[in-house]
């Protein structure tokens, strides 16, 4: 499909598949086993330029766009699942940033966000329930003269325990919805208050997601993001980028199932000869390959949307939705073709298939994104309806 996209696209993946070659693969299990958070190979990869896609050159990014992003995320994805580090740096921690941030908020933490130099964290999801973020939304900042200090406790936050620098979210008008919601810069290593502690949910042990607790955490006034109330709009507008492309992860996912399969097939010989000659191997293995390209498309169409600076809400949770199904597909697929070595974590087709399960999760649950296709679809609630209606700064190449 890469002869039908703009030319540098083969160029982009070309050097990403160098990258993780290189420098993610030979080191990624030594960090695992050790538990540690490899950020030197962050630093390499923000050296690289994969982080920056989506943000101007000015402030350290490449201006490639949401496609070549995508990529970035597909190839990672498909090559070593483990490595996190595109979520954090070039996600929505300096998403938000350029969204709403001043100038100087932008050149004071973006740059080295983009550069690897610094580790990113969002902090949205309480343990009252993602699905409904605001409304599940119990931390409280209290302005107290210069400072903000929050109380309260986040949940799933990745890199809580690592990051240098976290937007996170709470609410300094509890009456108010989602409009009581607030943005914040957070520094946790720089200011009192701040604690982590990882829970184990059997993916990465180098990039984990943390419970996060906050007692008179301290934010300076000048590290708010936007004004008081504009938190909400700031993290859907990031998120409405990150959805564009975190279907990319799962085809990523998907792909790596598939040639793993392909590989397994042609060598694993039963009643001599290689299982890949039996028809229903060959069926499981075309069904994977149909579900891969409307996955591709789908989820190449949704970044090039955003780029286009078109609609893309109910494009990019159509692409994270069937993308999500086609990575758990693909992946209880190729377990299927390895019989019980697909169990064992001598093959990473056990890995991936955790990492399957959490794509109907993480930035938003299946459920999530069916009900805003269907309300859509329905006329109850056009997906779109916000569509450059913001008042933010534009992340789309066209603005
Ligand atoms: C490994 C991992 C990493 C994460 N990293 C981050 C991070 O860095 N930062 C962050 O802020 N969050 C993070 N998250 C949180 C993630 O975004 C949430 O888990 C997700 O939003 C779902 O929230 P929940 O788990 O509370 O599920 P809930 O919201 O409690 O949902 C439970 C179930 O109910 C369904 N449901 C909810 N509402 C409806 C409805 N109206 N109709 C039908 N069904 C419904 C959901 O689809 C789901 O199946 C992470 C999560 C995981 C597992």
């Amino acid at each position: 499909m890469d002869q039908m996209l703009p030319d540098e696209i083969g160029a982009i993946r070309d050097s990403i598949r160098r990258f993780m070659e290189q420098e993610i693969i030979p080191n990624m299990d030594a960090y695992e086993e050790r538990g540690e958070l490899p950020r030197d190979l962050i630093k390499r990869a923000g050296d690289a330029g994969f982080y920056g896609c989506t943000f101007p050159e000015e402030i350290g990014g490449s201006d490639m766009g949401y496609l070549a992003a995508a990529i970035i995320i597909e190839e990672i994805a498909r090559m070593d699942v483990r490595y996190g580090g595109f979520n954090q740096n070039g996600g929505n921690c300096p998403a938000c940033i350029f969204l709403a941030g001043t100038d100087e908020q932008i050149q004071k933490y973006v740059p080295d966000l983009l550069a690897g130099n610094t580790v990113g964290m969002m902090a949205l999801t309480e343990a009252g329930g993602g699905s409904d973020a605001a409304g599940a939304m119990k931390t409280f900042a209290r302005r107290e003269g210069d400072v903000y200090k929050l109380n309260g406790s986040k949940m799933w936050a990745t890199l809580g325990d690592e990051c240098d620098v976290g937007i996170l979210l709470a609410k300094t008008d509890p009456e108010a919805g989602a409009r009581g919601v607030t943005a914040f810069i957070v520094e946790p290593k720089k200011y009192p208050g701040y604690s982590a502690q990882p829970i184990d949910v059997g993916l990465s042990k180098s990039f984990r997601t943390c419970a996060v607790f906050l007692d008179d955490f301290v934010v300076p006034v000048e590290n708010r993001l936007g004004e008081e109330g504009e938190g909400f709009k700031i993290i859907m507008r990031a998120l409405q980028g990150g959805r564009a492309v975190i279907g990319a992860k799962a085809l990523g996912i998907a792909i790596g199932c598939f040639e793993d399969a392909v590989k397994y097939a042609n060598e694993r010989i039963i009643k001599g000869q290689p299982i890949g000659h039996y028809q229903m191997i060959q069926a499981q293995i075309a069904e994977m390959a149909v579900e891969i390209e409307a996955s591709r498309a789908l989820v190449y169409q949704a970044a090039q949307a955003m780029d286009e600076e078109l609609p893309t809400n109910r494009l990019a949770a159509i692409a994270k939705f069937h993308a999500s199904k086609t990575a758990k597909f693909c992946a209880d697929t190729a377990q299927q073709i390895f019989g019980g070595y697909g169990l064992s974590t001598e093959y990473r087709i056990s890995r991936y298939k955790k990492y399957a399960d959490l794509m109907f999760t993480g930035e938003g649950t299946a459920n999530v994104q069916k009900i805003l296709i269907a309300e859509d679809a329905l006329g109850y609630k056009v997906a779109d309806r916000h569509h450059g209606k913001t008042g933010l700064r534009s992340m789309g190449r066209k603005g």
